[in-house]
């Protein structure tokens, strides 16, 4: 019987790799017609763009191991340690840790920690305990143990109410966010990285994306705050002028965007801070991700996908 992880976003990825090599047989289902779940990357004009994470910072060993081989096989690169703040008019630039970006976008580093794993599309509805506690079904397939790789409101709904332990565990609430890709004929903003928006009822954050990318295309990428965001989650198209016009106030830019387009994350960012790293059940159900940690990040995710899968593959020997 194998190990069924539900989520291929990083934290899935990592979880289903640490198994395998455990030598443990998984299979990875994500409902995404890609995977990488929030460090998505579309592309609306036939480039590239980050439409979830921004970039990576790492502090960790065992995460910087896999950035460095990244990195030397030209799939990441540091891309800026200042970002700015932009307020009452201005640009302040900040130094901080190095951030990261891939040029392929962020997207392209889970697929290169999928490689190998067996992965299917499909939008999984039920996990639960097997006839008198034997195993775990998962939409009618038998799993020896399953991982819930997602926010907790995404695993509480596959859940049944019996799974007392479990609901209780999965009580993080996510905040929304919007992310606006807009591009322009030429760049007519000042020269920054990214910039955190204090102070705005719309915006959070602007990255531009052609530095991000290293490509200087003439795109931006503005992130909304969780109220604007919740605002709008009904009809997330509409908010796309509104925050187009924002950006152009905050930045002083004169001309209209060539092109808008704008992606709905409902469940975005946890709310709460965790000390646990993962939570794993007598009924070998787990969860993992970036909620299960007190810096819910990128790294975070892949370090408790990690832990998870190896709390896993030592239950199941
Ligand atoms: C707008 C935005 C900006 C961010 N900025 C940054 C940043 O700058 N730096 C940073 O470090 N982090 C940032 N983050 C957070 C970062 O993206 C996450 O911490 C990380 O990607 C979480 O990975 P995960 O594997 O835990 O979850 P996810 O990436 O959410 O993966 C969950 C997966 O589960 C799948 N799934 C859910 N339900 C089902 C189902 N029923 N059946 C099958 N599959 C299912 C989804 O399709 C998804 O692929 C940002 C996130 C957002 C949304």
């Amino acid at each position: 019987m194998t190990v069924i992880v539900v989520g291929a976003g990083i934290s899935g990825v990592a979880a289903a790799r640490t198994l395998a090599g455990a030598g443990v047989p998984v299979v990875v289902l994500d409902r995404g017609r890609a995977i990488g779940g929030r460090m998505a990357s579309r592309r609306p004009d036939g480039r590239v763009v980050d439409t979830g994470a921004s970039y990576f910072t790492v502090s960790d060993p065992a995460f910087d191991e896999v950035v460095q081989d990244w990195r030397r096989r030209g799939l990441a690169r540091p891309w800026t340690d200042t970002f700015s703040v932009a307020g009452d008019g201005e640009l302040t630039p900040k130094s901080g840790p190095m951030r990261w970006a891939a040029n392929g976008g962020l997207r392209s580093l889970v697929e290169d920690l999928a490689t190998g794993l067996e992965l299917r599309q499909v939008s999984v509805e039920s996990v639960e305990p097997g006839v008198e506690g034997a195993g775990l079904v998962v939409d009618g397939e038998a799993a020896e143990a399953v991982v819930l790789a997602m926010p907790d409101p995404q695993a509480r709904r596959l859940l049944p109410p019996e799974l007392t332990a479990e609901l209780a565990a999965l009580t993080d609430p996510f905040e929304p966010v919007l992310a606006l890709t807009a591009r322009w004929a030429e760049a007519s903003w000042p020269a920054f990285d990214g910039a955190f928006v204090s102070g705005d009822p719309i915006l959070s954050w602007i990255a531009d994306d052609g530095r991000r990318r290293d490509d200087f295309a003439p795109v931006l990428v503005a992130h909304s705050t969780p109220e604007f965001a919740a605002e709008h989650l009904g009809a997330p198209d509409e908010a796309a002028p509104l925050m187009a016009l924002a950006v152009r106030d905050v930045l002083g830019i004169a001309a209209e965007p060539t092109s808008t387009a704008v992606q709905r994350w409902s469940f975005a960012r946890p709310a709460g801070r965790r000390e646990q790293t993962y939570w794993l059940g007598e009924h070998r159900i787990g969860f993992c991700g970036d909620s299960w940690s007190d810096k819910p990040r990128v790294e975070a995710a892949y370090l408790s996908g990690m832990a998870l899968g190896r709390a896993v593959a030592d239950q199941l020997s």
